[in-house]
């Protein structure tokens, strides 16, 4: 293992071999639901056939791709494209490269100011494919929420929440299939336990490699000590145990994926553990991060170098 912090350095990847302008089509060959039972949340994992085009072999793990969904918006324009993180290893479903897939959760909600069903566009067209059907593709996309070049040299901390999940299961497929001996900690948050995704698959992991850690968190069905909700963010202060010597470490990078919330609580959280080394600070921050507020830290504290970010 290495003593000494390892520049975090990325291989050149494609972006945008396939434009707006000049999209792919490809045939869906799966859409299967994987959230389970009652849950109230439909969550789909979707797999495309990119064999014989420019994407064949070309999307590394932690990128998307772009879905130009068909139709009109109100405005009588084209609607407009949509991004999903591939949720495949770099080599595909297939292990060719031909095979990718993504993981997408319909947007199904009331209308805030009229209290009428309000359905995503894109994610419902997305879903309600069916194998065979054909789906306009542009990209890849992304150039930093990627893997580094000799990936197994690194320690990881991945906190996902939702479909934020997808770049992850990628990762650690690409990062287990290249023999990973270092430690990787997957952070995932959902709100009910029917909204598990992949869990047989990362269970499968952990339960092979010691060096694999798969910690959930159930939003409404968990709460913590001091009636707080069990968000991934507080995984830094309730499994400090586990977290904090990967941490301590040089070589461990931090990616964040899914909803914007709980980035400013990972960075305080962060900080509240003395890991001030993975934050740049724009202005001095009170001593004590326990007092600093969301405002505070959108302004003033941004990620360091070994810390990824991709939320919405
Ligand atoms: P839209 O029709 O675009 O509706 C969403 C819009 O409607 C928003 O502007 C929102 O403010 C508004 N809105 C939402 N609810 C209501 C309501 N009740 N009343 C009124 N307005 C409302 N998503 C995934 O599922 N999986 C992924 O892997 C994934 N990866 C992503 C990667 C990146 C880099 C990015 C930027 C986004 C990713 N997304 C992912 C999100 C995805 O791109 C879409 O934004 C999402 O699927 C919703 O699109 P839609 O067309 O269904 O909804
Ligand atoms: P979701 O089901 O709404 O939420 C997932 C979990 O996060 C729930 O348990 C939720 O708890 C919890 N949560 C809510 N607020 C939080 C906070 N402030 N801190 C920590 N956890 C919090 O998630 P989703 O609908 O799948 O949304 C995922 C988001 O990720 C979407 O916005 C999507 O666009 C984005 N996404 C981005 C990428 C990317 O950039 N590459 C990829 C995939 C998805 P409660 O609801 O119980 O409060």
């Amino acid at each position: 293992m290495m003593e000494v912090a390892e520049k975090v350095v990325f291989d050149k990847v494609n972006i945008n071999l396939y434009s707006k302008k000049n999209p792919v089509e490809v045939p869906v060959l799966e859409n299967k639901i994987i959230t389970s039972g009652k849950s109230p949340n439909f969550i789909r994992h979707i797999t495309f056939d990119v064999s014989g085009t420019l994407l064949e072999n070309n999307i590394v793990c932690g990128q998307s791709i772009g879905v130009l969904p068909p139709g009109f918006d109100h405005k009588g324009k084209p609607h407009k494209l949509r991004l999903y993180s591939v949720s495949s290893p770099s080599k595909g479903e297939d292990g060719n490269g031909k095979l990718y897939s993504t993981t997408v959760k319909r947007l199904i909600d009331e209308n805030w100011n009229s209290g009428d069903l309000f359905t995503g566009v894109c994610s419902n067209y997305l879903a309600s494919l069916k194998p065979g059907d054909t789906v306009r593709l542009t990209g890849p996309s992304g150039k930093r929420f990627l893997l580094p070049k000799n990936a197994t040299d690194f320690n990881y901390v991945f906190f996902a929440t939702g479909t934020g999940i997808a770049p992850f299961r990628g990762m650690v497929k690409e990062l287990f299939d290249k023999g990973m001996t270092n430690d990787v900690v997957l952070i995932f948050g959902c709100p009910y336990r029917t909204d598990f995704l992949y869990e047989d698959y990362f269970n499968s992991i952990a339960n092979k490699y010691s060096n694999f850690n798969y910690l959930v968190c159930v939003s409404r069905e968990e709460k913590r000590r001091d009636g707080s909700p069990n968000y991934v963010q507080c995984k830094l202060i309730d499994e400090s145990p586990l977290l904090n010597p990967i941490l301590e470490k040089e070589n461990t990078l931090v990616y964040i994926c899914g909803l914007k919330g709980m980035e400013y609580d990972i960075y305080r959280n962060l900080a509240v553990q003395g890991f001030d080394s993975y934050l740049n600070f724009k202005k001095q921050m009170d001593a004590n991060p326990a007092n600093w507020s969301w405002k505070d830290i959108k302004s003033n504290v941004k990620p360091a170098e070994r810390v990824f970010v991709e939320t919405y």
